[in-house]
């Protein structure tokens, strides 16, 4: 009857549970890691590979191989292998089974409810895409919840005993992420700012070393074809760049061979040089997190006790060393790659335990806090936590300003407003006998009200009495919720690229999948 955790990430994926001792714990997958390689390899529209083997494959069929498919989660992004399309949703859920299979090939037990992590930044379209990837696994979706909280969750928040501000900077293998929280007395979880990138992480650190390599390879070897037009050749350097990259974080420099077109060569890269070629992107996550630092200064929080650091690539010597130069404070750095796992089963252990309550099955509460292990503190104590979410993204309706003939946004919900959160609206009819009222509700993703720094994320039609004249109001209520879904009216809108139905159909399918 465990509950698990998922960190389901960009580059590598984990699945944990909370032990009969009360310590959440990573399965390790049957290769014996306790990361899998996000990545998918199909052999057949119906059989897929997951992971290692799948990361491996690459290099030889990188056409049938799938990976950093998070950054397209939330888009209507279709891949089409073997003659059937794809969605993110369902690769996704390709992973998850996965790890779901190495659960149940080392204990016996397939996982049926989940937590499942994503980064903080992530709006609703990708949320909900998130959710509907365990859905489509088969899996009962507890809870989606931030990477940061759950990190803060697993670096000890359980036995929290004084109220501090806890800074935590996540650089993954494909986004960075950047959260200030507020951990009170209590135990509750305040979540007070948070910023990210999409779009940085550990691969764009490979991409400039493999640029480098590159670079020396034709230095060396002028005539021959350029290795980046080889899809084979591209793959086989991302992993020894990545092999490289890792052995950068422990050693002074590391000699690489690259292969291409019959031609060899040794280059040798010194971490000086790493860190010299990659300095503007460590730059970037430092201004982000300069922001949210500055963001939580004017919400009151501006004295930061702990800095936790998360994801593998914070294993990056540098990453501790520049904050450690610009905030004056050395950051932690513990299990970088696992905390976000562990932190989602604590998560799940904690959320399944105040469901039972509120649903009067104390009974029930009180043996699953037993069968982990906890103490009747413990139990007190997760008893009454409260996580305190703020929105990752703004929100606003599209309003066309006819004085100045421009398209602008209304705001509705701002990005780190308190969730769950709602506003009203008036709208009012343009012409006699109108029936309804189109509105377009459209998220922030850039700092302006200009719709360019916007996408639409839902549409709705307030319906008007028969006969109305122009003029006539209509008030409408959005509501984001805790888990970040929007609702209109208390009716929750489709702000996902798939339909309840369509997610039914690739659940079905992935059920007849093969998957090793
Ligand atoms: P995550 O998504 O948090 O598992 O982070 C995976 C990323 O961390 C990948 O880009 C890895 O290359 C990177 N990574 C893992 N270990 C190290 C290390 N020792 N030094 C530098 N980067 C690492």
């Amino acid at each position: 009857m465990a509950v698990y955790g998922i960190d389901l990430g960009t580059t590598y994926s984990s699945i944990a549970y909370v032990d009969a001792t009360g310590r959440p714990s990573v399965v390790p997958n049957t290769e014996g890691d306790h990361a899998t390689p996000s990545a998918v390899y199909f052999e057949a529209a119906d059989k897929v590979i997951v992971g290692t083997a799948a990361a491996q494959t690459a290099v030889v069929e990188p056409e049938l191989v799938v990976d950093l498919i998070k950054r397209a989660m939330g888009k209507h992004e279709t891949l089409v292998m073997h003659g059937r399309r794809f969605t993110p949703e369902e690769i996704s859920a390709l992973i998850l089974r996965r790890l779901m299979a190495d659960v149940e090939a080392l204990t016996g037990e397939t996982p049926t409810d989940a937590v499942i992590t994503v980064p903080a930044y992530f709006g609703t379209p990708e949320r909900l895409a998130t959710m509907q990837a365990g859905q489509i696994a088969g899996l009962n979706v507890i809870d989606v919840l931030s990477e940061p909280i759950a990190a803060a969750l697993s670096y000890g928040a359980l036995n929290a005993s004084s109220e501090r501000a806890i800074l935590v900077y996540d650089l993954g293998g494909g986004t960075f992420d950047t959260t200030v929280l507020r951990i009170a007395e209590d135990g509750d979880i305040h979540e007070i700012s948070t910023k990210g990138h999409p779009a940085l992480g550990g691969v764009e650190w490979d991409e400039r070393l493999a640029e480098y390599v590159v670079d020396r390879f034709m230095e060396e070897h002028p005539g021959v074809p350029h290795p980046f037009s080889d899809p084979t050749t591209v793959q086989d350097i991302r992993s020894r760049v990545e092999e490289a990259k890792r052995h950068l974080s422990e050693a002074e420099e590391y000699t690489l061979r690259l292969v291409h077109a019959g031609e060899v060569s040794a280059v040798t890269i010194t971490r000086a040089k790493f860190e010299e070629i990659t300095r503007d992107l460590l730059d970037t996550t430092i201004e982000i997190t300069m922001a949210v630092l500055a963001e939580a200064r004017e919400r009151d929080v501006d004295h930061i006790d702990q800095i936790l650091l998360v994801g593998g690539s914070s294993r990056m010597p540098a990453v501790a060393a520049r904050l450690t130069e610009v905030l004056g404070q050395e950051p932690i750095l513990h299990d970088p790659d696992l905390a976000v796992a562990k932190g989602a089963a604590l998560h799940a252990l904690e959320e399944t335990y105040r469901r039972l309550v509120s649903l009067g099955q104390p009974a029930e509460a009180q043996s699953l806090a037993r069968f982990c292990g906890l103490s009747p503190e413990q139990e007190l104590y997760i008893a009454n936590r409260s996580i305190h979410r703020v929105a990752g993204r703004g929100f606003g309706v599209l309003c066309h300003d006819a004085v100045a003939n421009r398209y602008h946004v209304m705001p509705l919900i701002k990005s780190d407003d308190l969730l769950p959160a709602s506003a009203t609206r008036t709208f009012y009819s343009s012409y006699d006998s109108q029936k309804e009222i189109g509105i377009q509700i459209m998220e922030q993703v850039g700092e302006s009200d200009d719709p360019a720094d916007h996408r639409l994320v839902a549409a709705a039609t307030l319906p008007l009495p028969p006969d109305s004249p122009a003029g006539t109001a209509v008030d409408v209520t959005f509501q984001v919720s805790t888990a970040g879904a929007l609702e209109i009216e208390g009716i929750p809108l489709q702000t996902g690229a798939l339909s309840a139905e369509e997610v039914e159909a690739a659940r079905d399918y992935v059920a007849n999948m093969r998957i090793a």
